[in-house]
């Protein structure tokens, strides 16, 4: 991405950025839901100080009536019968991957349909539109947990704020990009290859040592990740204690550069494993076994931070046996050209690979496995969050069939089914997430509070009478800049 498609963002928003030096959002209910609290008749100032380059808008203020004063030449924004809420944050996508049907050609090569690189240029050239679309869906910052080395070109792109000295607009007024806040690993270290993905940059590499794992560590805190990604494949020429020795050098090689480590492992075993030997974060459930107490124990002790991503577990069997179930904002506030492709009956049938054709063939077997995952991850969820275990939101997006921004409502959904309240799933998107995202701008989002960015969503209905509220959005603020939700595609 280039500066001038940086400065096209930032012209595009520079009028609104610029209207007023202070906005006071009055008269709406404010939820934090980190504490559970809820002011009735908030008032939320947030200063616009041009002198602010890095941090940005800060939330001036928050609370009730105090702050009068403060409302002195604000821009007032009544926020009667509304909800504000702290920005929520999707704390697992890749940006490398379009979500649509030709995104991942080490799963399903349509190669032949669609070249990879093809594929990878329209992602490339549409970095933009994923953004927007994150910012439609109330979604102020997200999580990049793995891709190309280019990942980090796109953070750079999303976070830069700019500061305008063009003729004709006011001499350092900052402005910030129409992004979200993007925190990215590298390219995963795993004990897999994956020579579909490689185009040169690849997303995915395999590490043999843990002298190739320290040295491919050093080489990513070069450029300073906000994680170390681990694809932890255990299949029965994989398994779980022979990758070990590589987690645990590329924990304490990246524990010495002060950067965290997120492991992908999806069975209990491995996810033990991964625990014992260093990780942070796990990035997904375990779906093949319920957790038991040593294992909840063990997260609990070290701390460590879980990110469910439910959604994704439907999305590759639901679409390849033509049984997508899109929510009616996926549809709305998605890419139409990724939904479009997603449909894989218009694919010629010598075209398709085996693995589509089985589930067309049998869509219910495909439906069961579905269930079957559900039956345990669901769960398990509901175990850890009742353990007090932090639960991260996030979606996987960008994988076949899981939509930049919107998936997150199918996700809170999935949450709600597992049994949390609509308060914890609020939690797992806001204060939770922010932890997961980490670093001087993850100890300042996530909440509304005095002193933290003004990050906010603002919704039309209370999202604790009912989840499904959540995307009932009014206003998005990021970075105290005001878009009306239904201008955010225009
Ligand atoms: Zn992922």
């Amino acid at each position: 991405m280039t500066l001038k498609i940086a400065l096209s963002f930032a012209l595009a928003i520079f009028a609104l950025a610029a209207r007023a030096e202070k906005i006071a959002l009055i008269n709406g209910t404010l939820i934090n839901p980190g504490t559970s609290q809820i002011v009735q008749n908030a008032t939320i100032v947030i200063l616009r100080d041009g002198r602010i380059v890095i941090g940005g808008a800060k939330i001036a203020a928050a609370g009730d009536t105090k702050t009068v004063s403060m409302l002195k030449d604000a821009h007032v924004i009544d926020c009667k019968g509304k909800f504000i809420l702290p920005g929520y944050i999707d704390t697992h996508i890749h940006f490398f991957q379009s979500g649509d049907l030709f995104t991942r050609p080490d799963v399903v090569d349509l190669n032949s349909v669609r070249p990879y690189k093809d594929e990878v240029a329209w992602i490339k050239s549409h970095l933009d539109d994923t953004f927007t679309r994150y910012l439609r869906s109330g979604i102020t910052a997200v999580v990049d947990v793995g891709g190309p080395f280019w990942n980090f070109e796109v953070r750079r792109t999303a976070n830069t704020d700019v500061q305008l000295t063009i003729s004709g607009l006011a001499q350092g007024s900052v402005v910030t990009a129409k992004a979200p806040r993007v925190a990215v690993a590298g390219p995963l270290i795993s004990s897999v290859s994956r020579p579909q993905l490689d185009l040169g940059d690849p997303p995915i590499v395999k590490i043999d040592t843990p002298e190739r794992a320290r040295e491919f560590v050093r080489k990513l805190a070069a450029q300073n990740p906000d994680l170390v990604k681990i694809w932890y494949i255990v299949d029965k020429d994989h398994p779980v204690d022979s990758f070990r020795p590589i987690v645990r050098a590329t924990s304490e090689e990246s524990h010495a550069h002060k950067i965290r480590v997120a492991v992908h492992a999806t069975e209990l075993e491995t996810a033990r494993a991964a625990v014992e030997e260093g990780a942070d974060i796990l990035v997904h459930s375990v779906i093949d076994k319920p957790v038991d107490d040593a294992f909840v124990k063990l997260l609990k002790n070290r701390h460590i931070i879980l990110c469910p991503t439910l959604v994704v577990f439907e999305r590759y069997g639901r679409t390849f046996s033509h049984e997508l179930n899109l929510t009616p904002e996926e549809k709305a506030w998605g890419n139409p050209e990724v939904i479009a492709s997603l449909d894989v009956t218009k694919i010629p049938q010598n075209k398709l690979p085996d693995r589509i054709k089985n589930a067309l063939a049998k869509p219910d077997e495909a439906l069961d496995r579905i269930k079957k995952t559900y039956d345990v991850a669901l769960p398990n969820l509901k175990t850890l969050e009742d353990a007090g275990v932090t639960i991260a939101a996030g979606t996987d997006a960008g994988n076949i069939g899981t939509i930049h921004g919107p998936a997150l409502f199918r996700e809170f959904q999935l949450m709600k089914e597992a049994g949390l309240t609509p308060m914890q799933i609020l939690q797992c998107a806001t204060a939770n997430a922010a932890k997961l995202f980490g670093g001087e701008t993850g100890a300042h989002i996530g909440k509304i509070e005095n002193g933290y960015l003004a990050d906010l969503v603002i919704l039309k209905s209370n999202p604790l009478d009912d989840i499904a509220h959540a995307s009932d959005i009014d206003t998005v603020i990021k970075n105290g800049v005001v878009y009306p939700a239904n201008s955010i595609l225009h």
